[in-house]
């Protein structure tokens, strides 16, 4: 069966992008726009989702408050979420990973670096 992983960015530019990386390695994806329609998606469907890469900085709904929400559900709580997000400063990767996020990485994202991180969270 093909993995499914949300990918979650403001930018249409980083969604595109991201998007692109994902199908390479063979990866379904689904995007939404910010926290809110991100858990629009998962909620309002029966998807099996293997991972979600989420930005921070968006309207609405923010990363943080995302992956926080999600990890309340006992459905979600170890779901593999990665942020790729333009903060590179250290209290930013500690909110990350005290919100529940796996990995970290700075934009501009390396699609090589992505990669790396998903085979490793997918154990593929
Ligand atoms: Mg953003």
């Amino acid at each position: 069966m093909t993995k499914k992983v949300l990918i979650v960015d403001d930018s249409e530019m980083i969604r595109n992008f991201h998007s692109y990386i994902l199908k390479t390695v063979g990866l379904e994806v689904i995007t939404a726009v910010d926290g809110a329609d991100a858990l629009e998606k998962i909620y309002g469907s029966s998807e099996q989702w293997a991972m979600a890469i989420t930005d921070i900085n968006m309207p609405n709904m923010d990363g943080y408050a995302f992956i926080e929400r999600l990890r309340e559900d006992p459905e979600y709580e170890d779901l593999p979420i990665v942020i790729v997000s333009t903060e590179d400063e250290l209290q930013d990767k500690e909110r990350g990973f005290a919100a529940g996020a796996n990995v970290y990485i700075v934009k501009p994202t390396d699609p090589e670096v992505l990669v790396e991180n998903i085979r490793m969270l997918l154990g593929a």
